[in-house]
């Protein structure tokens, strides 16, 4: 009997908690999918805050639990904001998630009993829960393995770790633990906000505590990592990623997709074009926005650029913003404004041939997944340890730090999707993405530790 009959002839559930934000959200629906396809019966748990759209999974239950934040959809919070609302998000929605599982476990059937709790890291009050009921609680990490044993090392005060870290260490380029990724990149967001440091502390203790943990990446891109994360947290550690190539599932965006820039790319020359996002938190200024206008205008590549409303701090829409001149100069189809594009489709479309990024974990993967070469345009959080993995350890992207400015953004879209440096860039990209490939295929790294993770919750 195969491990997925074996599951559902026991008719086992997963209660899969999700936290509320795009980046989020989209994995977690991912890794659902890839485990009900694996047998088990599905409940998804979300804050009312930015629910998902429960129509798009018909398969799935949904229970929705008051987070006393909103009650409607605002999409992003600040970055500045973000430690406090993980904070209020735990503290609101334990006690809820309690009386939830408990009904449920009372009245479940024996044949459709709750296997365990799969729970997104950051909505660590799950775990808590699950000790407590005596369920097997499986902790998720949605971003890069990096970022996990970055939070591990970074939160110590007591002299272990680098934190108070001083002058000196600051001016650190290599993280010892962390090759090749720089020690500034890590540190300065938890320097500036001691809520972070505190929020690192819990995220590291409960993952110690969970039975296992899910790390949406590939095991050859952070291979020396992944080995220094099972030292550190002592758990079984499952990297089944990418989520999103295992099981293609329905869309899971809280803004509406808009597919006109599909036609747009059906008609623009193969490899052409720039496709530019910035996810669905960062935000900029007007200045900024028309420094980056004058730059894609002045690159002369065909561009398809996503500008989200909300993300230019000020107005609600970049056609406010944008000055006449700066449709003069893109001469007649050369360009495609859209408020959220069906992202995993546009970096499959064979016109794309670079993406300019934040550097999102999800982001990241789906351009690896591609073999779309990237413009890396960090804001913050792991976004920095993204862009250095890009960068300087798979070297399939250049960088676009410091202020910006249209001739630094003219030159860094050329030397990506013109200049010779970018052949050899699109190259190794185009080689990542077939190791990629690989890892998915029968007896592929991912593969195998998706078995070993279904066997793992079976054997629980
Ligand atoms: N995304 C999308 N359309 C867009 C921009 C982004 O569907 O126009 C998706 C993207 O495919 C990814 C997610 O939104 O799955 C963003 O997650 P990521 O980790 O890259 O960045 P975050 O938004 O969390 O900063």
């Amino acid at each position: 009997m195969t491990e997925k009959q074996e599951a559902k002839r026991h008719g086992r559930r997963l209660v899969v908690v999700v936290y509320p934000f795009q980046g989020h959200i989209n994995p977690m629906l991912q890794l659902a999918t890839i485990l009900n396809s694996n047998g088990f019966s599905i409940t998804i748990l979300h804050p009312e805050f930015n629910s998902p759209n429960h129509s798009n999974y018909p398969d799935f239950s949904f229970v929705s639990i008051p987070d006393g934040l909103s009650k409607t959809n605002t999409v992003s919070v600040s970055p500045g904001d973000l430690a406090a609302t993980i904070s209020a998000i735990n503290r609101n929605c334990e006690a809820p998630f309690q009386r939830y599982m408990e009904q449920i476990l009372e009245a479940e059937d024996p044949p459709d009993r709750v296997a365990g709790v799969i729970f997104d890291g950051f909505m660590y009050f799950a775990q808590r829960v699950a000790n407590h009921l005596k369920l097997p609680g499986i902790s998720v990490r949605t971003s890069a393995a990096a970022s996990l044993f970055a939070f591990a090392v970074f939160r110590h005060h007591d002299g272990h770790g680098y934190i108070p870290f001083q002058d000196s260490l600051s001016q650190l380029d290599q993280v010892p633990e962390l090759e090749a990724l720089k020690l500034k990149d890590i540190i300065v967001s938890a320097a500036a906000n001691p809520a972070l440091l505190e929020l690192r502390a819990v995220l590291t203790e409960t993952t110690k505590n969970a039975s296992a943990v899910i790390v949406n990446t590939i095991h050859f891109l952070e291979q020396q990592t992944l080995t220094k994360v099972q030292e550190c947290f002592q758990v079984p550690i499952f990297p089944i990623g990418p989520f999103h190539k295992l099981a293609p599932s329905s869309s899971s965006s809280l803004l509406e997709e808009d597919t006109n820039c599909i036609s747009w790319l059906d008609k623009q020359a193969p490899e052409s074009v720039i496709y530019v996002s910035f996810g669905s938190m960062t935000s900029m200024d007007e200045n900024e926005l028309l420094e980056i206008a004058s730059g894609l205008a002045n690159s002369e590549q065909p561009f398809l650029w996503v500008v989200r409303p909300g993300s230019v701090r000020g107005p609600e829409w970049a056609d406010e913003l944008l000055p006449k001149s700066f449709w003069e100069r893109v001469e007649e189809g050369r360009g495609c404004i859209v408020k959220w594009a069906p992202q995993k489709e546009v970096l499959a479309h064979g016109a794309v041939g670079g993406f300019w990024s934040h550097c999102g974990w999800n982001s990241t993967l789906e351009s690896v997944c591609e073999g779309v070469p990237m413009l890396c345009r960090p804001f913050f959080g792991d976004q920095l340890l993204s862009s250095r993995y890009v960068c300087r350890v798979w070297k399939i992207g250049l960088e676009m730090e410091g202020v910006l400015e249209r001739g630094k953004i003219e030159k860094g879209i050329r030397r990506l999707m013109v200049d010779s440096e970018g052949v050899e860039i699109r190259q190794r990209a185009k080689g990542l993405k077939e190791k990629a490939d690989f890892c998915l295929s029968e007896d592929g790294s991912s593969y195998n530790a998706l078995n070993e993770l279904v066997q793992h919750i079976l054997s629980s």
